[in-house]
């Protein structure tokens, strides 16, 4: 009979079961993977481009060559943008390590491995988030 006040205590704890955060852990890594495998593919673009204006510039076609400064000044933007996000993985599946990730800064729940994984930079839960967008 004493189980409920047990259980309400039991909630609020911030504990996840090891398998919940072996698959964080797995949903994050693969994720690192996929943003590192974006990031090479774009410093390779980078490269190709660099190497086509070096190509260019003998022909002297400055509307062409301007272009493609443009293309790869978008390429460097992105491969940019890719780092910080291997970044904030990374910190993210440290975080995991240390047990401190994955809680909503609001309310404390469990964030879920789903959303985690498609936002890995997540903080707050998916209704805390939704007040937040409607103020
Ligand atoms: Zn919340």
């Amino acid at each position: 009979m004493a189980k409920a006040t047990e259980t309400k205590s039991a909630s609020t704890k911030r504990t996840r079961s090891a398998a919940e955060t072996k698959k964080i852990n797995t949903a994050l890594v693969e994720r690192r993977d996929e943003l590192q495998a974006e990031y090479d593919q774009t410093l390779t673009e980078i490269a190709e481009l660099q190497r086509d204006r070096l190509d260019d510039s003998a022909g002297d076609d400055t509307a062409d060559t301007g272009t493609k400064t443009f293309e790869r000044e978008q390429e460097i933007t992105l491969a940019n943008n890719l780092l910080e996000r291997i970044t904030q993985v990374e910190r993210a599946i440290d975080r995991l390590g240390e047990g401190n990730y994955g809680w909503c800064e609001k309310c404390g729940n469990a964030i879920p491995v789903e959303r985690l994984a498609a936002f890995p930079s997540a903080t707050l839960c998916v209704s805390c988030k939704q007040l937040e967008e409607r103020r």
